[in-house]
């Protein structure tokens, strides 16, 4: 699973991060996951549940994930739809291709940490 490297990518920026600043537990981290990543957030969610357990530091660490939507362009008429799943047809001119737009990155917002 694809979702799983990312989450362990994750988990050793928040042990350097922790290092850094001599902490000891993650309490919270919030990460925000790009409409176009291709990451699935449910299984994001389920590995880090995984893997984060395994480890002191982030044992009790509460993840939370913001996921904003995609932006589709509609090729007729140059109209931006926001959904999370590509539309069907543009609401103006019934045109049915459409560029996504928006970040395919993983950002990690903030991590709370003691
Ligand atoms: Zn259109």
């Amino acid at each position: 699973m694809h979702e799983m490297s990312l989450v362990q990518g994750l988990l050793g920026q928040l042990h350097k991060l922790a290092r850094e600043h001599n902490k000891e537990k993650v309490i919270s981290v919030c990460m925000e996951i790009g409409p176009l990543s291709g990451v699935v957030i449910d299984s994001f969610q389920f590995g880090f549940d995984i893997l984060a357990k395994d480890e002191a530091l982030t044992r009790d660490a509460k993840l939370i994930i913001d996921s904003p939507p995609a932006t589709y362009r509609c090729f007729g008429c140059g109209m931006e739809i926001k959904a999370e799943q590509r539309p069907e047809s543009c609401l103006h001119c019934s045109e049915t291709l459409f560029s996504p737009e928006g970040s395919d990155d993983l950002v990690l917002l903030r991590v709370e940490m003691e």
